[in-house]
């Protein structure tokens, strides 16, 4: 049943012979009170709960590993899904104790960014926004509920785009509205133009390997289905709709593209999308023949891109000793 919306519940109800209240109340009952069972469900009629007990099936995810940071602000999840295939979602903690969930939307990703472990899995399969949901979930019910959530996870979100959507509307029925929610992508122009225009506003992040076009078409194999030039038109359609700043994602590898002439392509690209840029130092991942790149570097770059009047963040590799940092989730499918 998680999973499904309010009005659909609603409408459901209505289908059954109950009034459509019901299906409000059953909502707040599975997402806002996570139960485990529809009898806790106690201002429900009995015979509406029997119906729904023999409709429905009530599926929480299976934890199946929990790895901890020693500081113990970040906590990586590994859950089975029904049909045996594995996931990873990531609990995060701020030194201000704010909390970020970083949630799977596929099994697998069918993009294979050559920096990250997930690509390697190849596409698996989609997630139902069931699935999407039961991550938030259940990361509320163990750990903390989250003030932010980051579609950044296992696989590319906007490949999965009608589960993705389905579970931000069920996110912003519950609280969870599109300020506190990011959507992350490596350049799907299509989702990103539809994203735009389902007016659920989340924010936008896009990992963009490189603004040097053959690098970027080098470092994202799917960004070989458009131009950057797609992409840039794409982006401002979504800043111009929504009014969000749209994020860059960048992350800097080694002798790949951490050099100044880098920075500067990076900074056109930026400064023409208003975009703010963060930085995402590459996570040595095994069985990936890449490197990390040098600090100094790394700082010449940055101060790079604010010389040139760019907004500069930097994401640091929070979970690397858990494998939990940025493109080091993996399962074995
Ligand atoms: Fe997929 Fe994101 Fe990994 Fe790229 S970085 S392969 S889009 S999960």
């Amino acid at each position: 049943i998680i999973g499904i919306s309010e009005s659909e519940l609603r409408e459901y109800c209505k289908i059954k012979g109950f009034p459509a209240f019901h299906g409000s109340q059953i909502f707040k009952w599975i997402y806002m009170k996570g139960i485990e069972n529809f009898n806790e469900m106690t201002d429900i009629p009995e015979n509406l709960r029997r119906i729904i007990s023999k409709d429905f099936l009530l599926y929480h995810l299976e934890v199946t590993n929990k790895k901890i940071s020693k500081d113990r602000k970040t906590i990586k999840y590994g859950f089975k899904l029904h049909d045996g295939r594995k996931i990873e979602s990531v609990f995060l903690k701020d030194s201000t104790g704010r909390v970020t969930f970083c949630i799977s939307t596929q099994v697998g990703c069918p993009v294979g960014c050559l920096y990250c472990a997930t690509g390697k899995m190849g596409l698996k399969r989609n997630l139902t926004s069931g699935e999407i949901i039961n991550q938030v979930i259940t990361l509320s019910k163990y750990e903390h509920k989250p003030n932010n959530i980051v579609f950044m996870g296992m696989g590319e979100p906007l490949l999965n785009f009608y589960n993705l959507i389905k579970s931000i509307q069920i996110l912003e029925a519950i609280n969870i509205g599109h300020r506190k929610i990011t959507v992350s992508t490596c350049g799907v122009i299509k989702g990103i133009y539809n994203l735009a225009k389902t007016g659920l506003n989340p924010k936008l992040a896009v990992s963009i390997g490189s603004a040097i076009e053959k690098k970027r078409k080098m470092l994202i194999p799917y960004a070989k289905t458009h131009t950057i030039g797609e992409l840039f038109k794409a982006i401002v359609y979504y800043r111009d709709i929504t009014k969000r700043r749209i994020s860059l994602e960048y992350t800097i590898i080694k002798n790949i593209n951490d050099t100044i002439e880098d920075a500067r392509t990076l900074a056109k690209f930026a400064k023409a999308a208003s975009a703010h840029v963060n930085i995402i130092r590459f996570n040595p991942i095994p069985g990936i023949n890449l490197l990390k790149p040098e600090a100094e570097k790394v700082s010449k770059f940055k101060e790079y891109l604010i010389k040139a009047g760019i907004k500069v963040s930097e994401r640091y590799r929070r979970g690397n000793e858990i494998k939990a940092a940025c493109g080091q989730l993996i399962t074995e499918g």
